[in-house]
């Protein structure tokens, strides 16, 4: 048996607290879906093991954008932190030394991209999903991430490309931070119904205690 606490329909929504029952939101940005990748992207994580328990694909809205990027209270400061570490390291002199100000001008660019085509919406589950998804899509720059990972092995973009044509960059893939950002993203992004609470036949070698039931 698989020792795992079951959701019911009504709890859906809620984190369950066993660990193999983490979830992570990962959107296929609009140059994943133009450039064909959607099969290998969610190829990627399903050989991991993890759940698919919802997808969906949509034209997302401006508003949705900057209500997805700005869930976290903290990202418009870390983000701009990070980007303005990010031009020092290089020796470059940020347009300003104001993060929020950095951030505004970011999700501009983040608002036309994002918005620019269809993107697609997928909910995984498994252990440490959130870990795991990260791992396998890389770190943001293209340039920098590791070979391996659907960000270094299938985009090309840079900092200094997107510094230079005033755009933001394009990875393909979103996922989420942490399991707390996960669950804010999936109420934003998804309704109860749209997520499907059912057994994968996968779970009983990734997840049982015993491993009883395998042999006739
Ligand atoms: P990640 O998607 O790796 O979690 P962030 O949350 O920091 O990265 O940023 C969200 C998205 O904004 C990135 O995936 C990327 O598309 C874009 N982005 C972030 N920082 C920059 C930057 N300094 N210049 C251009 N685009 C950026
Ligand atoms: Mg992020």
């Amino acid at each position: 048996m698989v020792r795992v606490k079951k959701t019911s329909d009504a709890d859906i929504l809620k984190p369950n607290p066993h660990p193999s029952r983490e979830r992570t939101l990962v959107l296929i940005k609009p140059d994943g879906v133009q450039r064909s990748l959607v099969g290998e992207i969610i190829r990627r994580y399903e050989r991991a093991g993890l759940k698919l328990i919802a997808l969906k694909m949509l034209v997302p809205t401006k508003e949705q954008i900057e209500g997805h990027y700005t869930l976290d209270p903290q990202w418009r400061r870390v983000t701009g932190e990070k980007t303005i570490k990010s031009y020092l390291d290089k020796g470059i002199e940020p347009p300003t030394k104001d993060p929020l100000e950095v951030t505004k001008i970011l999700l501009e660019r983040l608002a036309r991209y994002m918005t620019s085509g269809p993107i697609i919406a997928a909910i995984w589950q498994g252990a440490h999903a959130v870990a795991i998804v990260r791992k396998l899509t890389g770190s943001t720059e293209p340039l920098t991430s590791d070979v391996g990972t659907i960000r270094g092995d299938f985009v090309l973009d840079s900092y200094q490309m997107t510094d230079a044509d005033g755009r933001c960059i394009r990875n393909l893939v979103h996922a989420s931070g942490s399991p707390a950002e996960a669950e804010q993203e999936i109420v934003h992004w998804f309704s109860p119904a749209e997520l499907i609470n059912y057994r994968l036949i996968a779970e009983q070698i990734l997840y049982d205690v015993n491993l009883d039931g395998m042999l006739e």
